[in-house]
């Protein structure tokens, strides 16, 4: 099937290819995700004032919302990266969590905020905050831009959420679908069938 784009978006490098016969329709426009990044940017300012907090980005689905997150955040922060691999297929993590890169600023003492952009079963951030906590930090909370409840297998707290969704599969704007559409400006939906 031929991908058919609803919306006002861009997929170039995909017109007229197959992809593996899913349809993808836009979720959140741009403007939504910027409006949406600037709140969150502003409710991280006057948490944080006066603490110098470590934005930590995991890599590589977060790293445009990171950007935008961290130019809309008006107090002193550090940045660094994670990267975590979780097993399982191109669509569903497993449970089980390696970290590939770690932090490599000292998190000691500090207030350290993980950004992710999908939390799904939450076994990814519930691995890496209990990692960033072994590492000495003072508080580790989890900013995520997009919060998918239907799956969660463990209790996470996500102190700063950007948009939940109950379910679907989503690309665009850092998310990847084999490594595919990461640099879509909006955030789409693939849709199985029409
Ligand atoms: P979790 O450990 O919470 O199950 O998995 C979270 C990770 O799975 C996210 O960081 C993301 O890489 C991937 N993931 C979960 N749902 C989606 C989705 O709808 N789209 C994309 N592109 N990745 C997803
Ligand atoms: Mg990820």
């Amino acid at each position: 099937m031929i991908p058919v784009v609803k919306g006002k978006t861009e997929i170039p490098a995909d017109r007229g290819r197959r992809v593996g016969g899913y349809t993808m329709e836009v979720l959140f426009t741009r403007q939504v995700i910027q409006e949406r990044v600037r709140d969150l940017g502003a409710r991280i300012s006057r948490d944080y004032q006066g603490c110098e907090p470590i934005i930590v980005g995991i890599l590589k689905g977060a790293v445009f919302f990171f950007a935008d997150l961290v130019r809309n955040i008006t107090i002193p922060v550090k940045i660094d990266f994670i990267r975590a691999r979780s097993y399982g297929s191109s669509m569903e993590s497993c449970g089980k969590v390696d970290i590939t890169k770690d932090i490599e600023i000292p998190v000691q003492s500090r207030a350290v905020i993980l950004v992710e952009d999908i939390v799904d079963s939450g076994l990814t951030v519930e691995a890496l905050v209990e990692h960033v906590m072994k590492k000495g930090a003072s508080s580790c909370s989890i900013c995520a831009l997009i919060d998918k409840k239907e799956r969660r297998l463990c209790d996470v707290t996500i102190q700063y959420t950007g948009f939940s969704v109950e379910t679907g599969f989503l690309v665009g704007y850092g998310l990847d679908y084999n490594e595919r559409y990461r640099y879509l400006r909006d955030i789409c939906i693939l849709n199985s069938g029409e």
